[in-house]
């Protein structure tokens, strides 16, 4: 085994079977039947004996032209953590550092660590917002990759659009904008890359009701591209996931809606949250909210007995005593709200 691995443990959720699952992210709306259907149609007539285009060119197409891009300029990865792991091995090695805020999504550091790269977390302040002069101060290194949610997983927020274009500015390396949630907050740095050459863009299937497919996007320079091409692993997308990805494009209305659904319930859980005793509830662009809550772990435990599951945070440091609930259906938000209601007067 690796020295490095010795630290890591497996990526896992634990995943109790429990009716209202609000911890993972997702979208709580399936895609819509008759999008269902014609994927079904569309994969009978799949040659499953044959390798998938290497290129996955009528998706990355779609995709240029829904986004007015040049098709070399997207890149497609088993889920953006498959990107994660291509940008590091594509511009890691060499003293290189990844640099993130702290807290974060978890796979920056777990795979940059597990492929020997050396990592530079630095504190959010107070209220969730980039330290600038830390980040400038870390990525001011000649080669270096930092990687910024936009939103950010865990916390929900978007940080300061002015602080990440200094941090890009100044940075001697590659920044990484994770816009996993974009859907959620509309705000993007699409339109700065042709600024920046140092500059990649994430975002992912997985958050707006495409989990299953594991299909994330890379938008870059064509440099980039190129360079990230190289390794990359052939045929890393299947000819299924590819094919439902293209005909759920060409119905993304249906999809804006469930964005829209849950958009408005954001509102509505974040109001039911402020009002409720001992709740703090963070501010969000995503489709998730961070609260701290007096007793985090004993409220965890309540909420599954109740049948409700949520991602439990809780740790030393800035998160402490958080919680992370994903923003369902609307009876599945009244459910979770009722329940955390119940358990926050039950203890007074
Ligand atoms: N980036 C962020 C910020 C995320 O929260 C997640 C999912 N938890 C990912 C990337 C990975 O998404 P995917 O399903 O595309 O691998």
């Amino acid at each position: 085994m690796r020295e490095e691995l010795r630290e890591l443990a497996a990526y896992s959720v634990e995943e109790p079977d429990l009716p209202v699952r609000l911890h993972a992210n997702e979208s709580p709306y399936n895609l819509g039947k008759e999008v269902i259907e014609e994927i079904s149609r569309a994969l009978l007539a799949i040659d499953y004996n044959r390798y998938p285009d290497p290129e996955c060119m009528r998706v990355r197409n779609l995709l240029a032209e829904r986004l007015e891009l040049e098709t070399g300029q997207i890149l497609f990865g088993n889920g953006s953590d498959e990107l994660i792991q291509m940008i590091i091995m594509a511009f890691g090695g060499h003293n290189s550092r990844v640099i993130y805020p702290f807290p974060a999504f978890s796979m920056y550091r777990n795979i940059a660590l597990a492929m020997g790269e050396k990592v530079a977390p630095v504190f959010l302040d107070g209220k969730f917002e980039l330290d600038l002069p830390a980040m400038k101060r870390e990525v001011a290194a000649d080669s270096s990759i930092t990687f910024i949610s936009y939103p950010n997983n865990p916390t929900g927020n978007c940080f300061n659009e002015e602080a990440i274009e200094e941090v890009i500015k100044v940075s001697g390396g590659i920044v990484v904008i994770d816009e996993a949630y974009y859907d959620y907050s509309g705000k993007t740095f699409l339109k700065k890359l042709k600024h920046y050459p140092n500059l990649i863009i994430l975002r992912t299937f997985s958050k707006i009701g495409l989990a299953s497919l594991r299909l994330g996007i890379l938008i870059s320079s064509k440099e980039i591209v190129d360079i990230m091409n190289r390794v990359r692993l052939p045929y890393n997308i299947g000819t299924m996931a590819s094919t439902a990805a293209e005909i759920s494009i060409r119905h993304a209305g249906s999809l804006e809606e469930s964005v829209s659904n849950v958009i408005k319930e954001r509102k509505r859980v974040c109001a039911a949250l402020r009002k409720m005793d001992g709740i703090e509830p963070f501010r969000t662009d995503s489709n998730f909210i961070l609260f701290r809550a007096g007793r985090a772990d004993m409220i965890f435990e309540r909420l599954i007995e109740k049948g409700v599951l949520v991602r439990d945070l809780n740790s030393e440091g800035p998160l402490r005593n958080c919680l992370r609930v994903t923003i369902g259906k609307p009876q599945e938000n009244d459910a979770f709200i009722d329940a955390l209601t119940g358990i926050v007067h039950q203890k007074e």
